[in-house]
């Protein structure tokens, strides 16, 4: 890109205004946010404060953190106390801010000064978020939904006391922010260049659950290093540094948008996961079990099993079934689904993350598998007994094998003359056994060797 930034984008960093009446639990939140303790003291209520500013990062994306002091709408006539200063000079952090987080408190439910602070914020062009705190235990998180009064969209279930939830609003927040300057996204390593980085997509019928999946899989992990640009303008990937090393997780532009606009029709969503498919390693194919495995769910599978990438299906929203409908689905895979062989199936729930302890390990003998290299003279042994056990037709041999590439394994194969499809089936086969290789797709390049 020839033209230069231009000074907005280098020099000022994206703000984030926390508003909400006094007590909800703003400086928790934004101590929390900051990750110290120290950064804002514990203050008296009433006592006025200026507005603080604090240099924030989730996801290595730096910003401004606005605290607004407790900023109420002023009614009318009401403008010479003290409050009315505050209110003021919050209104205008407010105003400024690129993203607005308003907090409420789910103790307290909805107050009048919440009302009067939604209602004002309503009326504003840019994001706004409803962080609802005091969350503190998983089992209220369904009870947060009458927040949804406040006309504002989803809320966020948090505890800024103990930290529950504040990784998920950060992702919204962050997917809210406006776009980084490109020179920054540019700046990343070329993903491909890093042959440890893991490319694994996330697929599956709309509202299957990828998002939900996705948050939770990232929202754990504050590593989150940062997004490359895919293919289009649009299909964004997420760095996450794992225990297994870097996984780059292919698309995930509208997955970390909670509050997004969905707009995907099966058609486009089928388009989109095979692009995503395509620029992958591993596909993690999400089927909804409680809708069971359908025809699109099969042509999904079908063409990623086609496209050689290894499938992990995880069969999503298994809290909402019942032992019947449970022992239904898993029918139903066998028979459905049968063509992926040896593909794990994992049963899980991505809302409330029961059973995703399985995925890392299972990840993690699929790329072992994947990256897997065998040594060329254990290849050839194996080569020779298979070819002994049974010789090809009509004198054709193959000399002499060596493994070209690990990603996936692909052998290549040196041979006298075409070997017929059945026969390189026969190989593959083996090949497979031999190395143990699973349900890892195999690749099998003939070359005709001159002179023999
Ligand atoms: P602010 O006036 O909106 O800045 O609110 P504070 O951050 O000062 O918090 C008000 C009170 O709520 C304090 O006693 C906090 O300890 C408490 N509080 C904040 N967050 C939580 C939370 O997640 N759970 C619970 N139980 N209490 C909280
Ligand atoms: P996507 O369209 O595939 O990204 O699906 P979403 O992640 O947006 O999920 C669709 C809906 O299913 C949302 O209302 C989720 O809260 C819900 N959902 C996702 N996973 C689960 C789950 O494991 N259990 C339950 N009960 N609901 C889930």
């Amino acid at each position: 890109m020839a033209e230069a930034p231009t000074p907005s984008h280098s020099s000022r960093l994206p703000t984030v205004a926390i508003v909400g009446r006094p007590n909800v639990g703003k400086s928790t939140l934004m101590n929390r946010i900051l990750g110290r303790r120290e950064a804002i003291v514990a203050e008296q209520p009433g006592v006025t404060r200026d507005r603080k500013e604090m240099p924030a990062s989730w996801q290595g994306r730096e910003f401004t953190v606005v605290d607004t002091g407790g900023w109420l709408p002023q009614g009318p006539g009401d403008n010479s106390s003290m409050d009315a200063k505050v209110s003021a000079q919050s209104e205008k952090s407010m105003e400024d801010a690129d993203v607005v987080v308003m907090v409420v408190d789910f103790q307290a439910g909805i107050t009048g000064d919440d009302e009067g602070v939604a209602g004002r914020l309503r009326g504003r062009a840019g994001p706004v978020l409803v962080a609802v705190n005091k969350v503190d235990d998983e089992a209220h998180e369904n009870l947060i939904w009458e927040f949804i009064r406040l006309g504002l969209g989803d809320p966020f279930p948090v505890s800024a006391l103990h930290g529950r939830g504040v990784g998920d609003l950060l992702d919204a927040v962050m997917a809210s922010l406006p776009e980084e300057p490109a020179e920054r996204l540019e700046a990343g390593a070329d993903p491909d260049s890093d042959a440890a980085t893991v490319s694994v997509s996330i697929v599956g019928r709309p509202n299957a659950g990828k998002s939900t999946l996705f948050n939770r899989l990232i929202g754990d992990d504050r590593s989150v290093v940062h997004d490359q640009p895919g293919t289009t303008r649009d299909a964004i990937d997420t760095v996450v540094n794992t225990e297994l090393g870097p996984i780059r997780f292919v698309d995930t532009a509208g997955m970390r948008r909670r509050a997004r606009i969905d707009q995907a029709t099966e058609y486009y969503s089928l388009l989109r996961a095979l692009a995503a498919v395509d620029r992958s390693d591993i596909a993690l194919l999400v089927i909804d079990a409680t809708v069971g495995v359908t025809h699109q769910d099969q042509r999904l599978a079908e063409r990623i099993d086609g496209a050689g990438c290894p499938i992990v299906v995880l069969l999503n929203k298994w809290d909402l079934l019942d032992t019947e409908a449970r022992e239904a689905i898993s029918l139903d895979i066998d028979h459905r689904l049968h063509f992926l062989g040896e593909a794990a199936v994992i049963r899980v729930s991505a809302l409330s993350g029961k059973g995703l302890n399985r995925l890392l390990p299972e990840l993690r003998g699929v790329i072992a598998e994947y990256r897997r290299r065998i040594p060329t003279q254990v290849v050839n042994r194996v080569l020779r007994d298979a070819q002994a056990a049974h010789p090809a037709p009509d004198g054709a041999r193959v000399l002499y094998a060596t493994q070209g590439a690990a990603d996936p394994p692909t052998f290549t194969l040196f041979a006298n003359r075409i070997l017929p499809r059945t026969y390189l089936r026969y190989l593959e086969r083996r090949f497979r056994e031999a190395f143990d290789l699973g349900s890892v797709p195999v690749k099998l390049r003939v070359r005709r060797r001159s002179g023999e």
